[in-house]
């Protein structure tokens, strides 16, 4: 049986077209796709391929999906066919003193759909037996959508940043990078009851974009942040989340903050760029705390699609554009330009 797919193949070489579909062994789930969401680390791979990746070896990308279960092998109990069903994207060794505390994602052997093995851009994608004994495989809670269940993976990433904030009710927010990640920030922090929760871009038009999505978000655009900050807030912020690639917004947080402040450099920096000078008696007499944070582990992607099904942090509005798999070069353009926010590919 032959399916639709779309594999990279080297730098700018996406190529749709038909291949076989994945047989599977006894142990192992074949997934028929219904939403993959396209995501900046898919264009990062397309714009500058990956390792791995030739002519000889095309790899399907996208990590953010879900779908309905085609066959469910001997180690999917309690999984059925036709069940809806989410799948959390990185894969650890199980083994690892990270993977024991179950940080699966922070495994120095992890796999990850779309990454070092396929991913969702196709109809049908194969579920190792791994990840279904590790708890990656999970019927998607009533209440979340399909296109919903894809985008949870990005969800899951901030509020793994989120976390690292401890954001109090009636705290001041600022979340600079008013893309799609930006946004799941800024709906966390509101989610939390921050008081005031301001964004900060480079785009005007995003940032409108931002305000229309929830009124309480306050947007600045312009080169007084630091007024605007000092303004509209008692002595600074109390949380401060980069969610752009910006060595010099990194730098300027510091300066940002309240006594007691904490910082999430959500966004990592373009390699060349990642030396940063910061005023470290910023950190010493404020206090402060600065944290980093990246991908998610698979309690994070739970607790987030709770949140979704719950009906406290609605994700839907972040789907701005959807397509056929066949017109998957429009979404990735749309996506590279920064055209609306997630792109989703529906099957
Ligand atoms: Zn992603
Ligand atoms: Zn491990």
């Amino acid at each position: 049986m032959k399916m639709l797919a779309a594999r990279l193949y080297g730098k700018r070489d996406l190529r749709t077209g038909e291949i076989e579909v994945p047989s599977i062994n006894e142990n192992e789930v074949l997934l028929k796709v219904k939403s993959a969401a396209v995501c900046g680390t898919d264009i990062r791979m397309y714009k500058n391929s990956y390792a791995g990746i030739d002519e000889a070896h095309p790899r399907t990308l996208c990590h953010e999906f879900s779908g309905v279960i085609e066959k469910a092998g001997n180690c999917a109990q309690g999984f059925g066919e036709g069940m809806r069903v989410s799948v959390a994207p990185n894969i650890g060794c199980g083994i690892c003193n990270r993977c024991v505390r179950g940080d699966f994602h922070l495994c120095n052997k992890f796999t990850a759909f779309g990454i070092n093995m396929d991913g969702a851009f196709a109809q049908y994608v194969v579920v190792p037996e791994k990840a279904v004994r590790q708890g990656n495989l999970m019927e998607m809670p009533k209440g979340v959508t399909f296109d919903d269940a894809a985008i949870n993976e990005a969800l899951s990433c901030a509020y793994n940043g989120f976390l690292k904030c401890d954001i109090k009710p009636g705290e001041s927010v600022l979340v600079v990078g008013a893309g799609p990640i930006g946004i799941m920030h800024a709906k966390l922090a509101l989610m939390a009851g921050a008081g005031k929760v301001f964004m900060n871009d480079l785009s005007s038009e995003r940032l409108d974009a931002c305000r229309q999505i929830d009124e309480r978000i306050i947007t600045y655009h312009g080169d007084s942040l630091k007024e605007f900050v000092m303004d509209n807030t008692d002595e600074g912020l109390d949380v401060c989340i980069t969610a752009c690639p910006s060595p010099e917004v990194q730098q300027a947080a510091l300066g940002l903050m309240d006594y007691g402040g904490r910082i999430n450099f959500f966004g990592g920096l373009p390699k060349n760029k990642e030396n940063v000078s910061i005023n470290t008696n910023i950190i010493h007499y404020k206090q402060l705390i600065v944290t980093g944070s990246t991908r998610a582990n698979i309690a994070h992607f739970r607790q987030t699609l709770k949140f979704i099904s719950e009906g406290i942090l609605d994700v839907s509005d972040l789907v701005t554009a959807k397509f056929e798999l066949k017109d998957i070069h429009i979404a990735f353009e749309m996506a590279e330009n920064a055209v609306g926010l997630k792109n989703v590919i529906q099957m």
